[in-house]
């Protein structure tokens, strides 16, 4: 009986991508695994003729029916109203979660070197300050959102977890900003610190991303598995392939729900693009990473330990030749094909793998009860070049004959009314009002909002409004820095 190959989709991509697509999909073949590549266009190309996303119809239809993707890099156009095929292809296939391996790597001279690092970034891709919802307030003050669900920290925490288990590591470290972003990043550390719970024979424990970056830098070797927000998983992951020899290394994968998609971390590298002189190592660990994934855990193992004897070989791409002769990137591929079958002599080299389990999407608008809610104030975002005072005294004459009282003006996260210490802070034209009820314990409504809001903007510009809400008796915004 004859089965259908494994189909997968393969984007060549931009720059340097077609380049180290093709070394990867050779080695892939080398290995004899039964699968046919589907080669989809995305990126420059498709900004070319007028595809605003970067990505065709023909590439999405691949990629809903392979459901798993070898990527090239591709070239995001700068300047405003383009938008990344990248950002597209992670939205479009919800792919929640990124991670980052690196370890130290033979003849790969790095000032760690010997410090046997091995890590991996697990980074909440998909919310976050990188959803790209930003608007110029003023016209000098421009705001972006930073958006973090508790269903997307359980489904990045759940898969850090799953991925620890499944790869036998020991350590998981969850690494946010939750001591200033109490509400958001504080999300994270949470949920996290819920879900460890569950998962007693992985050691978890929580880190201040900025002290994160310092023991990175100084003690690397502590870390296993660190979880993350997007933007900080997206910088600290960068920091972490710098530790083991840099981006032509490292690999990724974007995983998703129903769709995974592979692929370096490295750009389109355009200053060394079409001279086949570019590094294929992060991308044919990135196809082993996809192997593994699809169940040839074994032809997976086999690159990877190919890429090692090649490297401890003393073969060497351009980024790291030094003062030897560099191989090409066609050359550096065929090393690893002829070296397939051999077995590394680098210590540690052998990790046994299981599947990650992966929570399946759910069609359900996802939420998070509560027994009791009310509103019981708005925040009033202001345009004004008024002095807090004055802008003060005309917001209290607005109140005056209403349930609702000014309780504080903010600039820039300020309180600059009231304010009796005399500071001085560089103010800028967006002011946060924040107006309460009078009886504090009563609930705002709608209306009264509204009738605020048409009083304020008779005399003043509002760009935006937050509703102050309790949840179960919570209050569910930030308090006032002063
Ligand atoms: P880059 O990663 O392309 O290049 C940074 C530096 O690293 C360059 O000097 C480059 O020559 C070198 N380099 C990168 N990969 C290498 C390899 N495999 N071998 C040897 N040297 C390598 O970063 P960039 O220049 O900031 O970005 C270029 C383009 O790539 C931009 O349009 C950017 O938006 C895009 N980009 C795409 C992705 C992606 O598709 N996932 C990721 C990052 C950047």
């Amino acid at each position: 009986m004859l089965f259908d190959k494994r189909k997968i989709t393969v984007i060549p991509g931009d720059g340097i991508g077609p380049e180290v697509v093709s070394a990867a999909l050779k080695v892939i073949e080398a290995t004899g695994v039964d699968i046919e590549p589907e080669i989809r266009v995305a990126g420059a190309e498709a900004f070319k003729k007028d595809i605003e996303s970067g990505v065709p119809d023909e590439t999405i239809e691949s990629i809903e029916r392979t459901k798993v993707v070898l990527k090239g890099p591709l070239e995001t156009p700068i300047g405003f109203g383009n938008k990344s095929a990248n950002v597209t292809l992670r939205t479009l296939f919800e792919t929640f979660g990124n991670l980052r391996p690196v370890r130290e790597l033979p003849g790969v001279h790095t000032p760690f070197t010997g410090r046997k690092l091995d890590i991996v970034i697990v980074r909440e891709n998909v919310e976050d300050l990188y959803t790209g919802i930003e608007y110029m307030q003023t016209p000098g003050v421009a705001q972006a959102l930073k958006i973090i669900s508790r269903t997307g920290c359980e489904k990045i925490v759940r898969l850090a977890f799953e991925f620890a288990v499944a790869a036998g590591r020991k350590r998981v470290h969850c690494a946010t900003k939750a001591n200033i972003m109490k509400l958001t990043e504080g999300m994270l550390q949470h949920t996290f610190e819920e879900i460890a719970k569950q998962y007693p024979e992985i050691e978890s424990k929580h880190i201040l991303i900025d002290n994160c970056a310092h023991q990175l830098a100084m003690r690397p070797e502590q870390f296993d598995v660190i979880v993350t927000t997007n933007m900080n998983g997206d910088i600290l992951s960068d920091l972490t392939s710098g530790l083991t020899g840099g981006l032509g290394f490292a690999p990724s994968a974007n995983i998703g729900s129903d769709v995974a998609i592979f692929e370096a971390v490295h750009g389109s590298a355009p200053d060394i693009a079409g001279k086949n002189v570019a590094n294929p190592t992060a991308l044919i660990l990135s196809a082993a990473m996809m192997l593994r994934h699809i169940g040839e855990g074994d032809c997976a193992h086999d690159i990877e330990e190919a890429v090692l004897v090649t490297l401890e070989s003393g073969v060497r791409s351009g980024d790291m030749a030094g003062e030897t002769k560099p191989s090409s990137t066609t050359e550096f591929a065929d090393a690893i094909i002829a070296n397939l079958g051999k077995k590394s002599k680098t210590v540690g080299a052998h990790r046994d793998f299981r599947a990650v389990r992966i929570s399946p999407s759910s069609e359900d608008v996802q939420a998070v009860e509560t027994k009791a809610r009310k509103v019981t104030g708005v925040d009033v975002f202001i345009e004004s070049k008024l002095q807090p005072e004055q802008l003060a005294a005309d917001l209290n004459d607005i109140c005056a004959g209403t349930t609702l009282n000014l309780h504080m003006i903010g600039n820039r996260g300020n309180t600059v009314y009231p304010a009796d210490d005399g500071r001085k802070v560089t103010l800028i034209d967006q002011y946060r009002c924040r107006f309460m009820k009078k009886a504090r314990n009563d609930a705002l409504t709608n209306s009264e909002i509204l009738a605020l809001l048409t009083k304020i903007g008779e005399a003043h510009t509002w760009m935006h409004i937050e509703k102050l809400q309790q949840f179960d008796g919570e209050d569910a915004f930030s308090r006032t820095k002063s």
